[in-house]
């Protein structure tokens, strides 16, 4: 037998010894090493280049060309020292993680002379030959090319890959005409919205607050198996996911993977590109196994909203090819295997101030809590008004197998906040009538703050299954895809926040106009927020039908697949939110539907494309070597005189074959037709929709349905594909 699936396995064998496991000493003695800090600037750099540095990183100001220069060479000068040879800009374009096109400092003058330079020209802008990257029509609109333009607010870095070194500069990605064609340059965009928003709403309650950081802590979830196991398996090369492959006999049931030990080769994996990630400034914190057999998690400290996304970006990067040098593959997909956990990236979500404060963590005075509960009370409001965005900001074709699929956070967007929040406000919604004073003011003595163990205790298995939950100090959206940019979720998040904060302190901002002090005012706006959303919000198991149901009652949307979920995009709703804000611009946003849907129609086409080559090239064959057998030994025992009973089973068993191989060519072909048809449809939105119901829909589950019972017909030694058991357990 030689099949790919059989080398390898055996070569697996003969792997494992070579694990070594490095110890790499006290990480901060190297952490941040690849990182230019601000500290490592100081030296590089003269004490006026220095402090515009300083000031854009804080202001996100423009940095004119003489002091480009300058900046340009200390980088050059500081990656030179660490034998960098080359540069590039790094940048998020929509589809796909991170992008870079490297460029020497190497150049030869007009006089011949071989140097090394660097200038602010090539520091702030480049052009990269960006007309393969995805921009929805926008550069044919606009007739022009893309260009990176430095983004001073994430520092430069050093990454090492085998030998090279390479100076990346963080950058956006525009069109000549500004429009953006990345995930990070809205997002940009966002947090100057929120960050304005709230420093005005904290006026209200504390003079000293003058800026507001939304901070993000990603937990990053993954599947890791043998390369050479991965490698046999062209769907998962392909696609990311497997499309076939029969539920192995023993999944996750005996739930002994969640914490247990970490396998050795799997954990000098994570003590690798633990390290490359601390030398780049990922403030890794946890790590530890999911609930599915070769499921694992890691988890960073929180930071700025900005840094955390590059850096989960940079961590994915950095997982790919560190998994290489130890034979291993990284499965960033939402869902890799059927019949067992697929993976999420949970963005843990709150507030800052410059004065030390989070906004979402209950305060201990009066004044305090008061400020609390304008912000969790505006979130929830936020949430409650454009809940269509907020699942448009995590839907994806990976994603589409974990939303409303029966393990992950429900395509329906609510929230949980514990039973005491629940109670408080209640108790705000009830008591905060048009007769509510100053002296009410015992309603702001709410203990909230010792009742924070309580509401831990709260946090049950049962609030898991909710896709926004309050969890003390933070707000987790979990409903976030493993593999997605984190920037399309905290673009929405916060600029849905900035408008609310805005809307609400028009609102008390008239109040107190009309005569209300300022805190009977803002009681007053936040009762109306409550009784506005208060739909939003629930307690009870997110997995079950019966809140499917009671969700429809309550009027909440439950999008299921993507591209139904991409229309909030399209909404009038979000075009005014988002110009309001000046996130997108019309036509920015239309364009980045068309990118979402194009990028949702590919993904499917591939997956089609995929099995319908592995039913026929891989599955076909293998079941029609073991029927040849099988006919051989019916012949055979007919021949030696034995009576039917005697080769019952066979008949039996090629029947069987018989009958899924026919089901499963049939449709094969079916599909290419259902493709063939739903190419040809012009509009983006109904061909991605085409894509989903008439391709996925009819013919997905059905083909697999049939593959999968091959899979437990077929002779094991014919059958050329990695089995799960051998993907999820071989380690
Ligand atoms: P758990 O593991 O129970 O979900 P943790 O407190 O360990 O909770 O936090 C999980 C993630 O949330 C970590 O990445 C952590 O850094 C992040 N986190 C904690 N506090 C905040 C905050 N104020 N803002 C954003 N993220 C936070
Ligand atoms: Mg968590």
């Amino acid at each position: 037998m030689n099949s790919l699936r059989f080398t390898a396995i055996s070569n697996f064998t003969q792997r494992e010894a070579e694990t070594e496991i490095e110890n790499t000493g006290a990480i901060t003695t190297y952490f941040g090493e690849n990182v230019f800090t601000l500290d490592t600037a100081r030296q590089f750099l003269s004490d006026e280049a220095y402090k515009s540095l300083v000031a854009s990183t804080k202001s996100g100001n423009k940095i004119d060309r003489n002091m480009g220069n300058q900046i340009a060479n200390g980088l050059r000068a500081w990656a030179q020292s660490k034998n960098v040879t080359h540069f590039t800009h790094w940048f998020q374009p929509l589809t796909g993680a991170s992008a870079e096109k490297h460029d020497s400092f190497f150049t030869i003058k007009s006089d011949g002379t071989p140097i090394e330079e660097f200038d602010g020209g090539a520091l702030i802008q480049q052009e990269p030959d960006a007309s393969s990257f995805p921009s929805g029509g926008l550069r044919a609109t606009f007739e022009a090319r893309g260009y990176t333009a430095w983004d001073p607010s994430s520092p430069a870095f050093i990454m090492e890959i085998g030998n090279g070194k390479t100076l990346c500069i963080p950058t956006i990605f525009v069109s000549y005409t500004g429009e953006s064609l990345d995930a990070k340059t809205p997002l940009l965009k966002a947090l100057v919205a929120i960050e304005k928003a709230a420093v005005d709403v904290c006026q209200y309650f504390d003079k000293n607050v003058t800026r507001v950081t939304p901070t993000l802590g990603w937990e990053q979830e993954y599947f890791l198996v043998d390369a050479g196991l991965a490698n046999a398996r062209p769907d998962l090369l392909m696609t990311g996911r497997t499309v076939f492959g029969h539920a192995p006999a023993k999944g996750q049931q005996l739930e002994d993977h969640y914490f247990g030990a970490i396998p050795e080769r799997f954990y000098a994996f994570m003590c690798d590109f633990e390290k490359e990630s601390y030398k780049l400034g990922i403030p890794l914190r946890t790590r530890h196994n999911e609930v599915a057999p070769g499921q694992f998690e890691c988890a960073p400290i929180y930071e700025e909203t900005n840094l955390a996304v590059d850096h989960n970006t940079l961590l994915m990067d950095i997982m790919n090819r560190v998994a290489k040098r130890h034979n291993l593959k990284v499965l960033l997909h939402e869902k890799p295997f059927a019949g067992i956990n697929g993976s999420g990236k949970h963005n843990n979500w709150s507030l800052a101030t410059d004065t030390g404060v989070n906004l979402l963590a209950p305060g201990k005075t009066p004044k305090t809590n008061l400020m609390f509960l304008t912000f969790f009370i505006n979130i929830i409001k936020a949430v409650h008004d454009y809940a269509e965005l907020l699942r448009a900001s995590i839907a994806s074709a990976g994603n589409d197998h974990r939303l409303g699929a029966n393990e992950a956070p429900p395509a329906i967007i609510s929230i949980f906040i514990g039973k005491y929040l629940t109670d408080v406000l209640k108790e705000v919604e009830i008591r905060v009538g048009s007769n509510f004073d100053e002296t009410d003011e015992a309603l702001l003595k709410l203990d909230i703050h010792k009742s924070i163990p309580e509401l831990m205790l709260d946090n049950t298995d049962r609030n898991r299954t909710s896709p926004f939950a309050f969890t003390g100090n933070k707000f987790e959206f979990r409903a976030v895809g493993s593999s997605a940019n984190c920037a399309l979720a905290m673009t929405v998040l916060n600029t849905i926040m900035a408008d609310t904060l805005k809307s609400f302190k028009k609102e008390v901002d008239e109040l107190i106009e009309q005569g209300e002090k300022k805190e009977v005012a803002i009681m007053h706006v936040l009762q109306k927020y409550i009784v506005a959303s208060k739909k939003v919000l629930f307690e009870g198991d997110g997995y079950s039908e019966e809140w499917e149901k009671e969700a429809q009652k309550r009027g909440l949307a439950n999008v299921k697949n993507t591209p139904l979920a991409l229309d909030a995009y399209a909404a009038d709703k979000a075009k005014a939110l988002f110009e309001n804000n000046h996130i997108f611009s019309h036509a920015e946003l239309e364009a980045r539907h068309e990118i979402m849907l194009e990028e949702y129609i590919k993904k499917i086409q591939i997956e089609a494309r995929v099995m319908g080559d592995l039913a026929t090239t891989f599955v076909l064959p293998s079941a029609i070597k073991y029927q040849n057998i099988l006919v051989q030994n019916i012949k055979g025992l007919k021949e030696a005189g034995l009576k039917p009973h005697a080769y019952a089973n066979q008949v039996q068993v090629l029947e069987k074959i018989s009958h899924h191989t026919s089901i499963m060519s049939d449709s094969v072909e079916k599909m290419i037709e259902a493709r063939k048809k739903a190419n040809k449809i012009s509009n983006t939105r109904k061909k991605a929709i085409a894509y989903c119901d008439d391709i996925k829909g009819k013919y997905f589950d059905v083909i697999r349905y049939h593959v999968d019972k091959l899979e437990l017909l077929v002779d094991d030694t014919y059958w050329t594909l990695p089995k799960y058991r051998e993907i999820l357990f071989l380690r």
